[in-house]
């Protein structure tokens, strides 16, 4: 496809206009100003009066949790869980969540994310719906403990070791071996602190070490689990009581770091892990601030997230970069606490790399094609004085007027070339009224 007269904001996140950029295969292949030579029968898009633009990678999500959407308002982490989402998650089937996948996968592309690393159940039929979609996604299952006390033992791990051989095998793309071009990719997920004993902890580090895999974990998502953990742990934070299990020697992400101290933060930058920023979801459930503009200057990896659609209540990464922005500079009376396009880079390249996906996240030659098309002739985008800031603070997700993923549009002008958006909308409300009646 080659896309003319089109503003980009490009690999150092600057914009630069009235470029051509030419995508082939899943690659971007060209960027210049200088028109290139025709290639027969390829689809020319003109892009005046629009920007490209890296798409987004939302670093935690539960992506199923779109049929929760709504249940369970106005209760803290705690009581949401136990009281809510646990006993209606305990009726969840393989079906039910292929399909509100799918709901979250529309959602996700609308608002301009190519790939999310998510943490959930039934992780193969997500799989299957993500890749029908043409997503990609680093899916892990959220280990916790209960009654097997072996780790090989357990759904969860099990799960995650099928998978990866489906990955290696080639079936989500790339070429098989070790599935490093793959759309999907597994990971080792760790529920929490407060749903794992240490013998857990300490296998889930060796298991991810053995396997190769990112460990998605949440950590010091609350106060409450903060300080317990605290106690629990002979005054050891969760990210320090990790640690001392081992789960760094592997490549981590951890969301939420509502309250992770300066130690943790040492340990977090000094293993090269990743801590994922969910503002909205942070907000809705009173959990605090994460002080991202400090720990952004003392050179920790952040990439944002949006969790699931229960505690946010979209999956909407526009709306994500803009919370993040704007709580960053309210609660620390800074008006440049992070940039805009450190934001943008969080929501982009930053994603991708917690993800281990290194070529993706950057408008540049021989990266891969994961790239969104914004309208820019509207009453909100103008002056287009500064392309950047008005991403941040001005745009909605309902300016994204293209969604390319690996090279194929998946969304254009409002239509979904993938999902059967009716089929899905309307699966989806049966599963939830099927739950809700047995409960
Ligand atoms: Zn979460």
């Amino acid at each position: 496809m080659l896309f003319k007269n089109i503003k980009i904001i490009d690999g150092g996140f600057t914009a630069k206009s009235n470029m051509y950029v030419r995508t082939e295969g899943p690659v971007i292949s060209y960027i210049g100003k200088k028109e290139p030579d025709k290639i027969d029968g390829e689809e020319v898009y003109d892009g005046r009066g629009r920007v490209m633009l890296p798409a987004f990678y939302n670093c935690h999500c539960h992506v199923p949790m779109t049929l929760l959407r709504g249940y369970g308002e106005g209760l803290d982490l705690h009581r949401w869980l136990t009281e809510k989402v646990f006993p209606f998650e305990g009726r969840l089937t393989a079906k039910d969540v292929y399909w509100s996948t799918k709901l979250g996968a529309m959602e996700l592309i609308a608002s301009g994310c190519a790939s999310i690393s998510d943490m959930y159940f039934f992780i193969g039929d997500m799989a299957s719906s993500l890749d029908e979609c043409g997503m990609k996604a680093n899916i892990s299952h959220g280990i916790s403990s209960g009654t097997e006390s072996d780790i090989r033992d357990m759904k969860g791990y099990k799960d995650t070791m099928e998978l990866d051989k489906r990955v290696k095998r080639g079936e989500f793309g790339g070429k098989p071996g070790d599935g490093s071009d793959s759309r999907i990719k597994a990971d080792m997920g760790l529920h929490a602190e407060y749903t794992s004993d240490e013998k857990l902890v300490r296998q889930v580090a060796d298991a991810a070490y053995e396997a190769g895999m990112i460990v998605h974990v949440h950590a010091s998502e609350t106060k409450k689990e903060h300080a317990e953990c605290r106690e629990r742990h002979g005054g050891r934070t969760p990210v320090k009581y990790f640690s001392d299990c081992g789960l760094f020697k592997n490549q981590v992400q951890a969301a939420h770091c509502v309250y992770i101290e300066e130690e943790d933060a040492e340990i977090m930058k000094s293993a090269g892990a990743y801590m994922v920023h969910n503002p909205s979801s942070n907000m809705k459930l009173g959990s605090g601030v994460a002080r991202i503009k400090e720990l952004n200057e003392k050179g920790l990896n952040i990439a944002l997230g949006t969790d699931g659609a229960s505690s946010n209540n979209n999956l909407n990464m526009v709306e994500e970069m803009h919370m993040a922005a704007m709580i960053s500079r309210g609660f620390t009376l800074d008006a440049n606490a992070v940039s805009a396009g450190n934001i943008l880079k969080m929501a982009t390249r930053n994603g991708a790399l917690c993800q281990g996906r290194k070529n993706c996240g950057k408008i540049e030659e021989g990266m891969r094609a994961d790239l969104i098309v914004m309208d820019l002739d509207r009453p909100h985008m103008q002056p287009d004085f500064d392309t950047v800031s008005n991403i941040v603070f001005s745009a909605q997700s309902s300016d994204i007027v293209l969604n390319m993923i690996d090279g194929r549009v998946v969304y254009k002008n409002g239509e979904y070339l993938t999902i059967d958006r009716e089929r899905v909308i309307f699966e989806a409300n049966k599963s939830f009224e099927r739950i809700l009646g047995g409960l």
